[in-house]
Protein backbone atom coordinates (compact mmCIF):
# COMPACT_ATOMS: atom_id res chain seq x y z
CA UNK A 1 0.00 0.00 0.00
CA UNK A 2 1.16 3.56 -0.73
CA UNK A 3 2.47 5.47 2.26
CA UNK A 4 0.32 8.37 1.09
CA UNK A 5 -3.38 7.81 0.61
CA UNK A 6 -4.65 10.58 -1.60
CA UNK A 7 -8.41 10.95 -1.32
CA UNK A 8 -8.79 14.54 -2.45
CA UNK A 9 -9.23 14.09 -6.17
CA UNK A 10 -11.98 16.72 -6.26
CA UNK A 11 -9.35 19.31 -5.28
CA UNK A 12 -6.87 18.16 -7.88
CA UNK A 13 -5.56 14.97 -9.48
CA UNK A 14 -2.15 13.57 -10.33
CA UNK A 15 -0.96 14.14 -13.88
CA UNK A 16 -0.87 10.77 -15.65
CA UNK A 17 2.56 9.70 -16.95
CA UNK A 18 1.19 9.48 -20.52
CA UNK A 19 -0.02 13.07 -20.19
CA UNK A 20 3.36 14.26 -18.97
CA UNK A 21 5.15 12.40 -21.79
CA UNK A 22 2.84 13.96 -24.36
CA UNK A 23 3.60 17.45 -23.01
CA UNK A 24 7.38 17.13 -22.79
CA UNK A 25 8.33 17.76 -26.44
CA UNK A 26 6.30 20.96 -26.39
CA UNK A 27 8.60 22.40 -23.74
CA UNK A 28 11.90 21.16 -25.10
CA UNK A 29 11.61 20.75 -28.88
CA UNK A 30 8.47 22.26 -30.33
CA UNK A 31 8.53 25.34 -28.17
CA UNK A 32 7.37 27.71 -30.90
CA UNK A 33 4.51 30.15 -30.62
CA UNK A 34 1.75 28.45 -32.63
CA UNK A 35 0.64 31.80 -34.03
CA UNK A 36 3.96 32.33 -35.86
CA UNK A 37 4.09 31.72 -39.60
CA UNK A 38 7.35 29.80 -40.11
CA UNK A 39 7.28 26.05 -40.62
CA UNK A 40 8.72 25.40 -37.15
CA UNK A 41 5.49 26.74 -35.59
CA UNK A 42 3.42 24.28 -37.59
CA UNK A 43 3.92 21.38 -35.19
CA UNK A 44 2.74 23.38 -32.19
CA UNK A 45 -0.22 24.74 -34.11
CA UNK A 46 -1.17 21.27 -35.27
CA UNK A 47 -0.91 19.88 -31.73
CA UNK A 48 -3.18 22.63 -30.40
CA UNK A 49 -5.78 21.90 -33.08
CA UNK A 50 -5.61 18.16 -32.46
CA UNK A 51 -6.32 18.73 -28.77
CA UNK A 52 -9.25 20.95 -29.72
CA UNK A 53 -10.64 18.20 -31.94
CA UNK A 54 -10.37 15.57 -29.19
CA UNK A 55 -12.21 17.80 -26.71
CA UNK A 56 -14.92 18.63 -29.24
CA UNK A 57 -15.42 14.96 -29.98
CA UNK A 58 -15.76 14.15 -26.28
CA UNK A 59 -18.64 16.65 -25.99
CA UNK A 60 -20.30 16.01 -29.35
CA UNK A 61 -19.33 19.56 -30.32
CA UNK A 62 -17.41 21.12 -33.20
CA UNK A 63 -13.72 22.02 -32.81
CA UNK A 64 -14.39 25.71 -33.44
CA UNK A 65 -16.72 25.72 -30.42
CA UNK A 66 -13.86 24.92 -28.01
CA UNK A 67 -11.94 27.84 -26.45
CA UNK A 68 -8.83 27.30 -24.34
CA UNK A 69 -8.74 29.09 -20.98
CA UNK A 70 -6.57 29.00 -17.86
CA UNK A 71 -8.94 26.64 -16.05
CA UNK A 72 -12.34 26.20 -14.48
CA UNK A 73 -12.50 29.55 -12.71
CA UNK A 74 -11.72 31.46 -15.88
CA UNK A 75 -14.21 29.48 -17.94
CA UNK A 76 -16.96 30.12 -15.38
CA UNK A 77 -16.11 33.84 -15.12
CA UNK A 78 -15.98 34.24 -18.86
CA UNK A 79 -19.21 32.36 -19.57
CA UNK A 80 -21.23 34.22 -16.95
CA UNK A 81 -19.82 37.74 -17.25
CA UNK A 82 -19.54 37.42 -21.01
CA UNK A 83 -23.12 36.29 -21.48
CA UNK A 84 -24.44 38.85 -19.00
CA UNK A 85 -22.59 41.60 -20.84
CA UNK A 86 -23.68 40.55 -24.31
CA UNK A 87 -27.34 40.20 -23.28
CA UNK A 88 -27.67 43.31 -21.12
CA UNK A 89 -30.06 45.05 -23.55
CA UNK A 90 -32.33 42.02 -23.53
CA UNK A 91 -32.40 41.59 -19.75
CA UNK A 92 -30.33 41.48 -16.60
CA UNK A 93 -31.68 38.52 -14.67
CA UNK A 94 -29.67 35.36 -14.06
CA UNK A 95 -30.71 32.09 -12.43
CA UNK A 96 -28.25 29.89 -10.58
CA UNK A 97 -28.30 27.60 -7.52
CA UNK A 98 -27.21 27.95 -3.92
CA UNK A 99 -24.67 25.14 -4.20
CA UNK A 100 -22.48 26.39 -7.04
CA UNK A 101 -18.72 26.55 -6.80
CA UNK A 102 -17.45 29.95 -5.69
CA UNK A 103 -16.18 30.61 -9.22
CA UNK A 104 -19.86 30.84 -10.17
CA UNK A 105 -21.34 32.21 -6.93
CA UNK A 106 -18.85 35.03 -6.49
CA UNK A 107 -19.14 35.94 -10.17
CA UNK A 108 -22.92 36.20 -9.77
CA UNK A 109 -22.48 38.30 -6.62
CA UNK A 110 -20.16 40.61 -8.52
CA UNK A 111 -22.80 40.99 -11.24
CA UNK A 112 -25.38 41.85 -8.58
CA UNK A 113 -23.18 44.79 -7.58
CA UNK A 114 -23.11 45.82 -11.22
CA UNK A 115 -26.77 46.12 -12.07
CA UNK A 116 -27.86 42.50 -12.47
CA UNK A 117 -30.37 40.47 -10.49
CA UNK A 118 -29.67 36.88 -9.56
CA UNK A 119 -32.04 34.17 -8.33
CA UNK A 120 -30.29 31.51 -6.26
CA UNK A 121 -32.41 28.35 -6.44
CA UNK A 122 -32.81 26.18 -3.36
CA UNK A 123 -31.89 22.52 -3.48
CA UNK A 124 -33.52 19.57 -1.72
CA UNK A 125 -31.88 17.53 1.03
CA UNK A 126 -29.92 15.56 -1.58
CA UNK A 127 -28.67 18.69 -3.29
CA UNK A 128 -30.93 18.52 -6.35
CA UNK A 129 -32.49 21.61 -7.86
CA UNK A 130 -36.15 21.38 -8.84
CA UNK A 131 -36.85 21.84 -12.58
CA UNK A 132 -40.33 23.12 -11.68
CA UNK A 133 -38.89 25.81 -9.44
CA UNK A 134 -36.38 26.69 -12.11
CA UNK A 135 -39.15 27.22 -14.63
CA UNK A 136 -41.12 29.32 -12.14
CA UNK A 137 -38.09 31.53 -11.56
CA UNK A 138 -37.84 32.46 -15.24
CA UNK A 139 -38.83 36.06 -16.01
CA UNK A 140 -39.09 37.99 -19.26
CA UNK A 141 -35.69 39.55 -18.50
CA UNK A 142 -33.92 36.26 -17.68
CA UNK A 143 -30.92 35.88 -19.97
CA UNK A 144 -28.84 33.10 -18.40
CA UNK A 145 -29.23 29.93 -16.40
CA UNK A 146 -26.00 28.68 -14.82
CA UNK A 147 -26.30 25.45 -12.88
CA UNK A 148 -23.48 23.02 -12.23
CA UNK A 149 -23.37 19.56 -13.76
CA UNK A 150 -22.18 17.86 -10.58
CA UNK A 151 -21.40 19.30 -7.18
CA UNK A 152 -17.79 19.36 -6.01
CA UNK A 153 -18.58 18.81 -2.34
CA UNK A 154 -21.39 16.29 -2.16
CA UNK A 155 -21.12 14.80 -5.66
CA UNK A 156 -24.79 15.21 -6.55
CA UNK A 157 -25.46 15.22 -10.30
CA UNK A 158 -28.04 17.78 -11.37
CA UNK A 159 -30.82 17.07 -13.93
CA UNK A 160 -28.82 18.76 -16.68
CA UNK A 161 -30.80 17.45 -19.64
CA UNK A 162 -34.06 18.68 -18.10
CA UNK A 163 -32.50 22.09 -17.35
CA UNK A 164 -31.29 22.32 -20.95
CA UNK A 165 -34.77 21.52 -22.20
CA UNK A 166 -36.31 24.30 -20.07
CA UNK A 167 -33.65 26.81 -21.12
CA UNK A 168 -34.20 26.01 -24.78
CA UNK A 169 -37.98 26.23 -24.49
CA UNK A 170 -37.67 29.75 -23.04
CA UNK A 171 -34.82 30.78 -25.34
CA UNK A 172 -32.41 31.41 -22.45
CA UNK A 173 -28.70 30.61 -22.50
CA UNK A 174 -27.63 27.61 -20.41
CA UNK A 175 -24.15 27.42 -18.92
CA UNK A 176 -23.03 24.50 -16.80
CA UNK A 177 -19.93 24.21 -14.64
CA UNK A 178 -18.82 20.75 -15.69
CA UNK A 179 -15.48 20.82 -13.88
CA UNK A 180 -16.26 17.88 -11.58
CA UNK A 181 -18.38 15.96 -14.05
CA UNK A 182 -16.09 15.91 -17.06
CA UNK A 183 -14.31 12.58 -17.29
CA UNK A 184 -16.77 10.99 -14.85
CA UNK A 185 -20.09 11.46 -16.61
CA UNK A 186 -20.84 11.31 -20.32
CA UNK A 187 -21.52 14.78 -21.74
CA UNK A 188 -23.42 15.51 -24.94
CA UNK A 189 -23.94 19.23 -25.48
CA UNK A 190 -26.46 18.59 -28.27
CA UNK A 191 -28.65 16.12 -26.43
CA UNK A 192 -28.43 18.16 -23.22
CA UNK A 193 -28.96 21.56 -24.91
CA UNK A 194 -25.89 23.02 -23.24
CA UNK A 195 -24.77 26.39 -24.66
CA UNK A 196 -21.64 26.78 -22.52
CA UNK A 197 -19.67 24.15 -20.63
CA UNK A 198 -16.66 24.78 -18.35
CA UNK A 199 -13.95 22.23 -17.60
CA UNK A 200 -10.49 22.17 -16.07
CA UNK A 201 -7.69 19.74 -16.95
CA UNK A 202 -6.25 19.30 -13.46
CA UNK A 203 -9.51 17.71 -12.29
CA UNK A 204 -9.10 14.84 -14.77
CA UNK A 205 -5.39 14.00 -14.54
CA UNK A 206 -4.22 16.80 -16.79
CA UNK A 207 -1.98 19.74 -15.88
CA UNK A 208 -3.01 22.74 -13.76
CA UNK A 209 -3.69 26.14 -15.25
CA UNK A 210 -5.42 24.97 -18.41
CA UNK A 211 -9.09 24.42 -19.14
CA UNK A 212 -11.66 25.05 -21.80
CA UNK A 213 -15.01 26.65 -22.42
CA UNK A 214 -17.36 25.08 -24.91
CA UNK A 215 -19.30 27.89 -26.55
CA UNK A 216 -22.08 26.90 -28.93
CA UNK A 217 -21.78 28.38 -32.43
CA UNK A 218 -23.87 31.50 -32.71
CA UNK A 219 -23.91 32.29 -28.98
CA UNK A 220 -22.67 35.82 -28.42
CA UNK A 221 -20.63 36.56 -25.33
CA UNK A 222 -18.28 39.44 -24.59
CA UNK A 223 -14.55 38.93 -24.98
CA UNK A 224 -12.99 38.34 -21.59
CA UNK A 225 -9.29 38.78 -22.29
CA UNK A 226 -8.48 41.48 -24.83
CA UNK A 227 -5.26 41.40 -26.80
CA UNK A 228 -4.04 39.26 -29.67
CA UNK A 229 -6.29 37.43 -32.08
CA UNK A 230 -5.90 33.95 -30.59
CA UNK A 231 -9.01 31.84 -30.13
CA UNK A 232 -10.94 33.65 -32.87
CA UNK A 233 -10.15 36.97 -31.13
CA UNK A 234 -12.30 35.95 -28.18
CA UNK A 235 -9.60 34.94 -25.71
CA UNK A 236 -6.26 36.64 -26.18
CA UNK A 237 -2.89 35.36 -25.02
CA UNK A 238 -0.21 33.05 -26.39
CA UNK A 239 -1.43 29.49 -26.27
CA UNK A 240 -0.25 27.34 -23.38
CA UNK A 241 0.86 24.69 -25.84
CA UNK A 242 2.18 22.04 -23.42
CA UNK A 243 -0.90 22.53 -21.24
CA UNK A 244 -3.26 22.22 -24.19
CA UNK A 245 -1.48 19.10 -25.46
CA UNK A 246 -1.58 17.60 -21.94
CA UNK A 247 -5.27 18.38 -21.60
CA UNK A 248 -5.93 16.76 -24.99
CA UNK A 249 -4.18 13.60 -23.88
CA UNK A 250 -6.01 13.65 -20.53
CA UNK A 251 -9.35 13.99 -22.33
CA UNK A 252 -8.50 11.03 -24.54
CA UNK A 253 -7.66 8.87 -21.52
CA UNK A 254 -10.66 10.11 -19.52
CA UNK A 255 -13.09 9.23 -22.29
CA UNK A 256 -11.51 5.89 -23.15
CA UNK A 257 -11.57 4.57 -19.61
CA UNK A 258 -14.77 6.18 -18.37
CA UNK A 259 -17.04 3.15 -18.02
CA UNK A 260 -14.45 0.98 -16.37
CA UNK A 261 -13.34 3.78 -14.06
CA UNK A 262 -16.88 4.57 -12.97
CA UNK A 263 -17.56 0.95 -12.10
CA UNK A 264 -14.33 0.58 -10.18
CA UNK A 265 -14.77 3.82 -8.25
CA UNK A 266 -18.44 3.19 -7.54
CA UNK A 267 -17.59 -0.16 -5.98
CA UNK A 268 -14.99 1.35 -3.62
CA UNK A 269 -17.18 4.40 -2.96
CA UNK A 270 -20.13 2.28 -1.89
CA UNK A 271 -17.89 -0.02 0.12
CA UNK A 272 -16.51 2.99 2.02
CA UNK A 273 -19.98 4.39 2.68
CA UNK A 274 -21.36 1.02 3.76
CA UNK A 275 -18.53 0.33 6.18
CA UNK A 276 -18.70 3.80 7.71
CA UNK A 277 -22.48 3.59 8.06
CA UNK A 278 -22.28 0.18 9.66
CA UNK A 279 -19.35 0.81 11.99
CA UNK A 280 -19.56 4.44 13.06
CA UNK A 281 -22.69 5.74 14.81
CA UNK A 282 -24.23 9.24 14.53
CA UNK A 283 -23.17 10.02 11.00
CA UNK A 284 -24.98 11.34 7.93
CA UNK A 285 -24.14 10.62 4.32
CA UNK A 286 -24.53 13.79 2.24
CA UNK A 287 -25.58 14.00 -1.39
CA UNK A 288 -27.84 11.83 -3.51
CA UNK A 289 -27.20 8.10 -3.12
CA UNK A 290 -27.51 7.18 -6.80
CA UNK A 291 -27.29 10.44 -8.72
CA UNK A 292 -23.77 11.01 -7.47
CA UNK A 293 -20.26 11.15 -8.88
CA UNK A 294 -18.62 7.75 -8.82
CA UNK A 295 -15.67 9.05 -6.78
CA UNK A 296 -17.42 11.13 -4.11
CA UNK A 297 -18.01 10.28 -0.46
CA UNK A 298 -19.25 13.06 1.84
CA UNK A 299 -20.17 12.34 5.43
CA UNK A 300 -20.93 14.39 8.53
CA UNK A 301 -19.82 13.04 11.89
CA UNK A 302 -21.82 14.48 14.77
CA UNK A 303 -20.04 16.00 17.78
CA UNK A 304 -16.83 16.47 15.80
CA UNK A 305 -15.02 19.33 14.08
CA UNK A 306 -14.10 18.48 10.52
CA UNK A 307 -10.78 20.30 10.86
CA UNK A 308 -9.63 18.12 13.78
CA UNK A 309 -10.63 15.06 11.83
CA UNK A 310 -8.55 16.18 8.85
CA UNK A 311 -5.48 16.86 10.97
CA UNK A 312 -5.65 13.44 12.58
CA UNK A 313 -6.20 11.71 9.24
CA UNK A 314 -3.21 13.61 7.91
CA UNK A 315 -1.08 12.15 10.70
CA UNK A 316 -2.03 8.73 9.30
CA UNK A 317 -0.98 9.75 5.80
CA UNK A 318 -4.52 10.28 4.55
CA UNK A 319 -5.28 13.37 2.45
CA UNK A 320 -8.92 14.33 2.70
CA UNK A 321 -10.97 17.49 2.78
CA UNK A 322 -13.85 18.93 4.75
CA UNK A 323 -15.56 20.32 1.68
CA UNK A 324 -13.90 22.32 -0.98
CA UNK A 325 -10.23 23.27 -0.90
CA UNK A 326 -11.18 26.86 -1.58
CA UNK A 327 -13.06 27.26 1.69
CA UNK A 328 -10.65 25.48 3.99
CA UNK A 329 -9.11 27.92 6.40
CA UNK A 330 -12.43 29.69 6.86
CA UNK A 331 -14.55 28.93 9.89
CA UNK A 332 -17.88 29.15 8.11
CA UNK A 333 -19.46 25.81 7.39
CA UNK A 334 -19.86 24.91 3.75
CA UNK A 335 -22.60 26.79 1.89
CA UNK A 336 -23.46 23.52 0.16
CA UNK A 337 -24.09 21.63 3.40
CA UNK A 338 -26.19 24.51 4.75
CA UNK A 339 -28.17 24.56 1.49
CA UNK A 340 -29.10 20.88 1.88
CA UNK A 341 -30.54 21.81 5.26
CA UNK A 342 -27.84 20.76 7.73
CA UNK A 343 -27.52 22.66 10.98
CA UNK A 344 -24.28 24.56 11.52
CA UNK A 345 -22.97 22.23 14.18
CA UNK A 346 -23.51 19.17 12.02
CA UNK A 347 -22.13 20.79 8.87
CA UNK A 348 -18.93 21.56 10.79
CA UNK A 349 -18.21 17.84 11.14
CA UNK A 350 -18.00 17.08 7.44
CA UNK A 351 -15.49 14.92 5.64
CA UNK A 352 -15.08 14.59 1.89
CA UNK A 353 -13.20 11.65 0.42
CA UNK A 354 -12.79 11.78 -3.34
CA UNK A 355 -11.31 8.70 -5.00
CA UNK A 356 -9.43 8.04 -8.18
CA UNK A 357 -9.37 4.86 -10.21
CA UNK A 358 -6.16 4.00 -8.37
CA UNK A 359 -7.91 3.87 -4.98
CA UNK A 360 -7.95 0.30 -3.66
CA UNK A 361 -10.16 -1.63 -1.25
CA UNK A 362 -7.12 -2.06 0.97
CA UNK A 363 -6.77 1.72 1.19
CA UNK A 364 -10.47 2.08 1.89
CA UNK A 365 -10.11 -0.38 4.79
CA UNK A 366 -7.13 1.49 6.16
CA UNK A 367 -9.12 4.74 6.04
CA UNK A 368 -12.20 3.32 7.77
CA UNK A 369 -10.12 1.57 10.45
CA UNK A 370 -8.36 4.81 11.28
CA UNK A 371 -11.51 6.86 11.00
CA UNK A 372 -13.19 4.68 13.62
CA UNK A 373 -10.42 5.23 16.15
CA UNK A 374 -10.11 8.94 15.41
CA UNK A 375 -13.85 9.59 15.62
CA UNK A 376 -14.02 7.71 18.92
CA UNK A 377 -11.12 9.70 20.29
CA UNK A 378 -12.46 13.06 19.22
CA UNK A 379 -15.89 12.25 20.60
CA UNK A 380 -14.42 11.19 23.92
CA UNK A 381 -13.03 14.73 24.20
CA UNK A 382 -16.28 16.44 23.18
CA UNK A 383 -18.47 17.95 25.92
CA UNK A 384 -21.40 17.88 23.51
CA UNK A 385 -21.01 14.16 23.07
CA UNK A 386 -20.73 13.69 26.83
CA UNK A 387 -24.03 15.54 27.36
CA UNK A 388 -25.63 13.56 24.58
CA UNK A 389 -24.57 10.23 26.09
CA UNK A 390 -25.74 11.31 29.59
CA UNK A 391 -29.15 12.23 28.26
CA UNK A 392 -29.27 8.79 26.65
C1 LIG B 1 -12.12 23.05 -9.16
C2 LIG B 1 -13.41 23.62 -9.59
C3 LIG B 1 -13.48 24.87 -10.23
C4 LIG B 1 -12.27 25.73 -10.44
O1 LIG B 1 -11.40 25.20 -11.39
P1 LIG B 1 -9.88 25.74 -11.48
O2 LIG B 1 -9.33 25.11 -12.70
O3 LIG B 1 -9.21 25.25 -10.24
O4 LIG B 1 -9.94 27.22 -11.58
C5 LIG B 1 -14.70 25.32 -10.66
N1 LIG B 1 -15.82 24.60 -10.46
C6 LIG B 1 -15.81 23.40 -9.84
C7 LIG B 1 -17.08 22.63 -9.69
C8 LIG B 1 -14.60 22.87 -9.39
O5 LIG B 1 -14.59 21.70 -8.77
Amino acid sequence: MNSLIYLDNAATTAVKPEVFEAMKPYFLENYSNPSSIYTFAGKAKQAVEEAREKIAEALNAKPEEIYFTAGGSESDNWAIKGAAGACKEKGRHIITSKIEHHAVLHTCQWLEKNGYEVTYLDVDEDGLISPEELEKAIRPDTVLITIMFANNEIGTIEPVEKIGEIAKKHDILFHTDGVQAFGHEPVDVQKMNIDMFSASAHKFHGPKGIGFLYLRNGVKIDTFLHGGSQERSRRAGTHNVPGIVGMGKAVELAVEGMEERREKETRIRDYLIERIEKEIPYIKVNGHRQKRLSNNVNICFRFIEGESLLIMLDQKGICASSGSACTSGSLDPSHVLLAIGLKHEIAHGSLRLTLSEETTKEEADYVVDNLKTIVERLRSMSPLYEDFVKEG
